[in-house]
């Protein structure tokens, strides 16, 4: 495997503190362990849990969870994060089942449904992204759902699978500024997101995307990388602080102020997107089930 380029990072920086609006909530009480019980049970991988989400304890405390289909192994390597690299195991063609009866369980009003990326896979995982859909919908057919997609390669046949199956909310994540794409995203390229979220706009999706920050980027670039979303038809834009998982993933450059998330929630609005939702701690499904509606009238 190619080994990450470090970013140029400000010497002290990534050894600083974290800031006390960084603190979280453990993860205790029984709503907690019904959904750890669940989770466990029906054999399923949760984002929460593989990408260290620092929203664990309030997200699976108040009932919900965000699933990972396709296994917990991906054929990226994107320095921000956790999940494990390799060669993943063959494709689970009941995993769409048990997903469904999980979210039906627990009672999941608002489903968010992630992968990791399945690149060695000629449909990029695309039949089990829209069998998935269609199992939720057949057993829970008054619960939402998003889907957090990968950008297939750009392989746009896969991405039609998710238009057609039509989920309420279809999101793919910048996660960075172009700037920064090869350290940050380094199987990715940064015009790609956009188009998917031009593409799956034309297609008649309600239609979202992230950034992380304090990996390096000016606030310049954000509102440039916000404006390229915007441009290409994003409704919702998610924007949340970086925290490196382990030593071995990409510093913290810059613990962003909170009210520099809220000047570049204003920015998002004055271009036009429908919803911002950003601060310290969120997170691409991060209240998830605001994201259906417009967050300004
Ligand atoms: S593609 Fe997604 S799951 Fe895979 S390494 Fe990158 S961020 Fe993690």
């Amino acid at each position: 495997m190619q080994e990450l380029p470090v970013i140029a990072a400000e010497p002290a920086a990534p050894r600083v503190k974290k800031p006390d609006w960084l603190r979280v909530k453990l993860p205790i009480g029984e709503s907690y362990r019904q959904v750890r019980n669940l989770v466990d049970t029906h054999k399923l991988h949760t984002i929460c849990e593989s990408g260290n989400c620092p929203n664990m304890g309030e997200c699976w405390g108040a009932g919900t969870a965000t699933f990972m289909i396709l296994g917990n192994v991906c054929t990226r390597s994107c320095g921000f994060c956790a999940v494990a690299t390799g060669r993943p195991d063959a494709v689970d063609w009941d995993e769409p089942q048990r997903v469904a009866e999980a979210i039906m369980l627990m009672k999941v009003k608002h489903a968010v449904i992630t992968s990791v990326d399945r690149d060695e896979l000629k449909d990029g995982g695309s039949i089990i992204w829209a069998n998935t859909i269609k199992a939720v919908r057949a057993l829970n057919p008054n619960t939402t759902m998003e889907t957090l997609i990968p950008d297939f390669r750009g392989q746009w046949e896969n991405l039609q699978r998710i238009i057609e199956v039509a989920p309420d909310v279809v999101s793919h994540n910048l996660e960075t500024v172009e700037r920064l794409t090869k350290q940050v995203r380094i199987q990715a390229k940064y015009h790609r997101s956009p188009e998917v979220i031009r593409r799956l706009k034309e297609g008649g999706m309600r239609t979202k995307s992230g950034i992380m920050l304090g990996l390096g980027e000016t606030k310049e670039e954000t509102i440039q990388s916000m404006q390229d979303l915007r441009d290409n038809g994003c409704d919702v834009v998610t924007l949340g602080q970086y925290l490196q998982p382990t030593p071995k993933h990409l510093p913290v450059v810059r613990f962003v102020h909170p009210d520099e998330f809220a000047e570049l929630r204003e920015a998002g609005y004055a271009m036009g997107l429908d919803y911002v939702e950003a601060g310290p701690l969120v997170r691409s499904s991060y209240h998830a089930e605001k994201h259906i509606f417009s967050g300004r009238k």
